[in-house]
């Protein structure tokens, strides 16, 4: 089993492969750029989804849904989201097939659609055509609205959860009364992110404000959160954009103040998407398959009864039934999103232990119990921990009396452990690059990367003049972006490593995602 997985050392790209695989998350499909998302893969979804909706309507927002089809005059109507979007767009021309004996299923001419519908790559222009027949008074506002959907980019190169060309994510919409609220909203929900990152994909981020190079196209600014996988890359994990009067102003929503003045009303949009399962994928697990953090984990604990004939396997399953009870019935916390512990017991008795911890291994299940004739007699059981592989993370003769408190616990500290595991490697890999050389150690231009050893890349904070043309000639040369201006880094001004003009502060180059 252990031996499906290519190792990190040997080659990373491939180890994420096989784990995508392997875990059974999502396959590859047919149809280019997209993929299947199986029951497992789904199933982390959904907990995401539900840790963050949750987190949305703790702050305000509700769920609406709006169309697929978009009329291509909508999404022209804002100028620079038409033009950042347009290089990617699906687009629907026709309503009807034909299908006539003796020829293959073709488009129908004479279906034609009078306007063309694009697939929406984001939903700002079809809400904000909405919002202008809800938005009449300043006791309209504010809208906070959220989405759960999919959308289509047309994206060139595709990889699993990472970048697809159809992905599910959820936007969220609001308009407010004022640019103070508006952007209060921005950073509220980065900081939402942030929280949900953190605190349940265990997953340390950078926050902070993108270059105006990088922003949504569109927004006035994009935030973000930025993650380090475990090669070292950053993968831009969500964004939260303040869009100023922009799409007011497209699309003609306008309200009365207190005043009775006629005022534009203020936009942001907010999303995360599948993507969060790549960078979970990337950010905990191991040579020997997926590690779930127990927060985001539909299974918390397998139990695994053990015994060589119907005498011994009967007890052992009855001590599993029991366990499983015990577990099931704990008080209900916000630890588990208030849902209760899951647990599955595994009774293939066909196949050796070995085998069937392995599975369970590879699929990242937190923690796994282990009760057979010896622990029986004892009255106790072991209990292993999927974040600290082999014997160093396994417990004999955890007394069954008490077992699924201590079982309860651990699921606690594996998730602290994560996080701090997952900081400790990120923190230890950024770095200043003070001049040009030390930038280019760090960095090697693209044909010598290739090259390059295995040694997982860094986050280099580094002066810049602020300029787009210094920050595209960079990219063309290392490959490296500017993935943020962090709010919790330094901030002190300087010199421009690149062209020696003054600096307003030091901003976090990387390759990525
Ligand atoms: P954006 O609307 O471009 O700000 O993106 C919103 C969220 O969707 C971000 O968190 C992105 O990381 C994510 N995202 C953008 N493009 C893709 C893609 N092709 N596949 C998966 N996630 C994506």
């Amino acid at each position: 089993m252990a031996d499906v997985i290519t190792p990190r050392a040997r080659n990373y790209s491939q180890w994420y492969l096989d784990i995508v695989k392997e875990a059974g998350l999502a396959d590859n499909s047919d149809v280019r750029g997209c993929m299947v998302i199986k029951p497992t893969g789904y199933a982390l979804w959904e907990k995401m989804q539900r840790a963050l909706d949750r987190l949305f309507k703790d702050t305000g927002h509700v769920n609406a849904y709006f169309p697929l089809f978009i009329p291509m005059s909508f999404l022209a109507k804002e100028e620079q989201m038409a033009e950042g979007f347009a290089k990617e767009c699906a687009v629907v021309t026709h309503y009807r097939l034909k299908a006539e004996p003796g020829k293959p299923l073709h488009v129908d001419p004479a279906a034609e659609l009078e306007e063309p519908l694009i697939i929406r790559p984001t939903s700002e222009t079809i809400i904000w055509n909405t919002y202008k027949k809800w938005v009449q008074s300043y006791r309209d506002l504010p809208l906070l609205i959220n989405q759960w959907a999919n959308v289509v980019r047309w994206e060139m190169r595709t990889r699993l959860f990472l970048r697809t060309a159809e992905f599910l994510w959820q936007e969220g919409h609001t308009a407010h009364a004022n640019a103070e609220e508006a952007e209060a909203e921005t950073l509220q929900m980065v900081r939402v992110y942030q929280k949900f990152a953190e605190e349940w994909m265990a997953m340390p981020v950078l926050v902070g404000p993108k270059t105006d190079g990088q922003k949504f196209p569109g927004a006035v600014y994009t935030l973000c959160i930025e993650a380090m996988m475990q090669d070292g890359k950053a993968l831009q994990a969500g964004t939260s954009h303040f869009l100023g009067q922009n799409f007011a102003k497209a699309f003609d929503v306008k309200f009365k103040d207190k005043e009775n003045k006629e005022e534009f009303a203020w936009a942001t949009s907010w999303g995360v998407s599948t993507r969060l399962i790549g960078g979970l994928i990337m950010t905990h697990s191991d040579d020997n398959g997926l590690v779930i953090p127990p927060r985001l984990a539909a299974t918390h604990v397998v139990i695994v009864p053990l015994g060589k004939n119907d005498a011994e396997r009967g007890p052992s399953i009855a001590a599993a039934e029991k366990l499983a009870a015990e577990l099931r019935a704990l008080p209900r916390d916000d630890f588990f999103g208030y849902d209760p512990i899951s647990v599955k017991i595994d009774t293939l008795f066909d196949k050796q232990p070995g085998f069937r911890y392995a599975e369970h291994e590879v699929r990242g299940v937190p923690v796994r119990v282990e009760i057979g004739p010896k622990d029986i007699e004892k009255g106790a059981c072991a209990v292993a921990r999927r974040d600290v592989p082999g014997k160093e993370g396994k417990q004999f003769g955890i007394p069954l009396t008490g077992a699924a408190e201590h079982i309860s616990k651990l699921l606690r500290d594996i998730q602290a452990s994560l996080y701090n595991r997952a900081k400790a490697f990120r923190d230890s890999r950024i770095v200043t690059a003070n001049t040009l050389d030390e930038f280019k150690a760090l960095f090697p231009a693209r044909e010598e990367a290739a090259e390059a050893g295995t040694e997982p890349l860094k986050f280099v904070y580094a002066h810049w003049d602020g300029t787009r043309e210094t920050e595209e000639s960079i990219q063309k040369e290392f490959a490296a972006t500017i993935r943020c201006l962090p709010f919790d880094g330094p901030q002190e001004p300087g010199t421009c490593i690149f062209t020696g003009k003054s600096s307003a502060r030091p901003v976090v180059f990387a390759r990525a995602y």
